[in-house]
C-alpha cells in the first residue's frame, strides 16, 4: 500500500517507528498531487520546498531521539482563508490575490508545534461564501468520486484533497456548513466544534458569530487527533472558552439516546433519507435507542441564517478597499470615491450579492423587519434544541439533503444554492457542535450522516460518530 494512502494516526506511527521517513512520505504525496490535481483542483498554493524541509528536520529530530509531537509528519492542507505566515492567503478572491500574512493563525501555530506539515492551501468559495467551491477565482474543485460534480463548499479544497489522498487531513471553516457539506459530498469526516472551542484568531472573518475552524479527515480518529491539538482558550480570541483544555478520546459507549430530526429526512432526496434511516438502524443494532423527533422552527432557519450571515459579511468585507490589502491598481486619475468603487467592483458576484443583501437587512427601515427577526428565530431554535437535548444525547439527520450535483447546475440560482444548507445551518445558529461521517452511497454518490450534540458535548457526539463508523465500514477512497 503506498504511504500516501495512510491515515494521520498511521503516518505518525510509521515515522516514529522509522518504518518510513517523513521526507519519503511528503515526496510521495507531492507525486500524488501532481497526478491527481489536474482532475481535482483542490489546491490554490503548494508549499513543496518548505514542506520537504520540515520533513527533513523532523527526520533528523527522530534520528537524534528528540520528542516529535502528536501529529509528527502529518501532511495537512489548510483552507485558504486561514492565515499562514509567509504563505499567500487569498480567500480565492481578487481582493486578496497577493496577501501574504505576517503571522500564523493560532490553529496553525498549534498544529506546527504538534509536528504537522502544511503542504498547501486549499480552494474555497470566495471568502467562504458558497456551498460548492464554484465561486472561486481559481475555478471549481471537483468531486473525487465523480469529477463532473461539485465537491461541496465552501471548504471544497479541504475535503477533496483528503478524499483524493493528496494529504492526510485538513482544516476548513464552517459558518453555515462549510466543513460538513464538502465532507459529506466527498465521503470524509468533517467536524464543526462548539462556538468558542477553537480560536478564530487568524481566520479571515465572514460571519463572526457563526463560524468555527474545524478538522477534516478520513477517520473519526484523525479528526479527534487534530481537534485535541487546536481546541482550547486563546488569549487572542476572547470568544474562546477559558475552561480547561479538553482532551477527546475514542470510546465505545452503549445505550445512547438518539433523536432523528424528521424535518431533515422529510425534506431530503429519497436516496439520501433511505441511507439515513439505514444509519439509524445501524446505530440501533449497536445499542443506541433511536426515535424520530421534531424541530418545528427549522423552517425559519435558512432565512435567519442568510440574514445574519450577510449582515455580518457586509460589515467584514467593508475593510477591502485595495489600500490596506489588495491588488495592483494604479490610483492615478481617480478621486477617492471612484477609486474605492472601482477597486471594490473586483469582488465576485456572490460576494457582492451578500454585501448588498447584508447592508439592506441592517438599514434603518428594515433592521427590525429582518435582522432582529432573524435573531429571534435564532433564540427560538436554540431553545427547541436545548429542550431536545434534555431527552436525547445526540440528534441525527442527513448532512446534505441532496446528492453531489453537477458542476454548473445551481450556480445561476442563488436561492436554489442556499437551500442545500438547510440541515447544516442549525448547528451554527445555535453554536452547537456537529459532525458529518460517511454513511454510504446512493446512486454511487456519497451520503453523509450528521450528528449534533449539545454545547461542548463533543465527546458524546464523537462516541456516536465512532460507533457508527466502526459498524458501517463505508468505503474510503475513490479511484482516480
Ligand atoms: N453555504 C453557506 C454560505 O454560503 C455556508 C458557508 C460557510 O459555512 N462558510 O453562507
Amino acid at each position: 500500500m503506498p504511504i500516501y494512502t495512510l491515515e494521520a494516526g498511521q503516518v505518525v506511527q510509521g515515522i516514529k517507528s522509522k518504518e518510513f521517513s517523513a521526507e519519503e512520505y511528503i515526496s510521495q504525496l507531492f507525486e500524488r498531487i501532481e497526478k491527481v490535481e489536474p482532475k481535482v483542483n483542490a489546491f490554490v498554493t503548494l508549499n513543496k520546498e518548505e514542506g520537504l524541509d520540515r520533513a527533513r528536520r523532523l527526520d533528523k529530530k527522530i534520528r537524534d531521539g528528540e520528542q516529535s509531537g502528536p501529529l509528527a509528519g502529518v501532511a495537512l492542507s489548510i483552507k485558504d482563508n486561514i492565515c499562514t505566515k509567509g504563505m499567500k492567503t487569498t480567500c480565492s478572491s481578487k481582493m486578496l490575490e497577493s496577501y501574504i500574512p505576517a503571522y500564523d493563525a493560532t490553529v496553525i501555530k498549534r498544529l506546527m508545534a504538534a509536528g504537522a506539515i502544511i503542504i498547501g492551501k486549499a480552494n474555497l468559495d470566495e471568502f467562504a461564501m458558497g456551498s460548492t467551491t464554484e465561486f472561486s477565482r481559481h475555478g471549481p474543485t471537483r468531486n473525487p468520486w465523480d469529477i463532473s460534480r461539485v465537491s461541496g463548499g465552501s471548504s471544497g479544497g479541504s475535503a477533496a484533497s483528503v478524499a483524493a489522498l493528496e494529504c492526510a487531513a485538513s482544516l476548513g471553516s464552517d459558518t453555515g456548513g462549510s466543513v460538513r457539506c464538502p465532507a459529506s459530498f466527498c465521503s470524509v469526516v468533517g467536524l464543526k466544534p462548539t462556538y468558542g472551542l477553537v480560536s478564530r484568531f487568524g481566520l479571515v472573518s465572514y460571519a463572526n458569530s457563526l463560524e468555527q475552524i474545524g478538522p477534516v479527515g478520513r477517520t473519526v480518529s484523525d479528526v479527534v487527533s487534530i481537534l485535541n491539538v487546536i481546541a482550547g482558550f486563546d488569549e487572542n480570541d476572547h470568544t474562546t472558552t477559558n475552561s480547561s483544555k479538553p482532551t477527546y478520546s475514542l470510546q465505545e459507549r452503549k445505550g445512547l439516546r438518539v433523536g432523528l430530526i424528521k424535518e431533515f429526512t422529510e425534506g431530503a432526496d429519497p436516496g439520501v433519507s433511505k441511507m439515513i434511516y439505514k444509519a439509524a438502524e445501524t446505530l440501533e443494532k449497536q445499542g443506541c435507542k433511536c426515535e424520530e423527533v421534531s424541530l418545528p422552527s427549522v423552517q425559519y432557519a435558512l432565512a435567519s441564517y442568510y440574514t445574519i450571515a450577510t449582515a455580518e459579511a457586509s460589515s467584514n468585507l467593508a475593510r477591502y478597499d485595495n489600500i490596506r490589502y489588495g491588488f495592483d491598481m494604479n490610483p492615478e486619475g481617480y478621486e477617492w470615491n471612484s477609486y474605492f468603487a472601482r477597486a471594490r467592483s473586483n469582488f465576485g458576484d456572490e460576494a457582492k450579492r451578500r454585501i448588498i443583501v447584508g447592508s439592506y437587512v441592517l438599514s434603518s427601515g428594515y433592521y427590525g423587519k429582518y435582522y432582529l427577526k432573524a435573531h429571534q428565530v435564532r433564540s427560538l431554535l436554540k431553545r427547541e434544541m436545548e429542550t431536545l437535548f434534555k431527552k436525547y444525547d445526540v440528534l441525527i439527520g442527513p448532512t446534505m439533503p441532496i446528492l453531489p450535483f453537477k458542476i454548473g447546475e445551481r450556480i445561476d440560482d442563488p436561492l436554489k444554492m442556499y437551500l442545500v444548507d438547510i440541515d447544516t445551518v442549525v448547528a451554527n445558529l445555535t453554536g452547537m457542535p456537529a459532525i458529518s461521517v460517511p454513511a454510504g452511497f446512493a446512486d454511487g454518490l456519497p451520503v453523509g450522516l450528521q450528528i449534533m450534540a449539545d454545547q461542548f458535548a463533543e465527546q458524546t457526539m464523537l462516541d456516536v460518530a465512532y460507533l457508527f463508523e466502526q459498524a458501517a465500514k463505508v468505503q474510503r477512497s475513490p479511484e482516480l
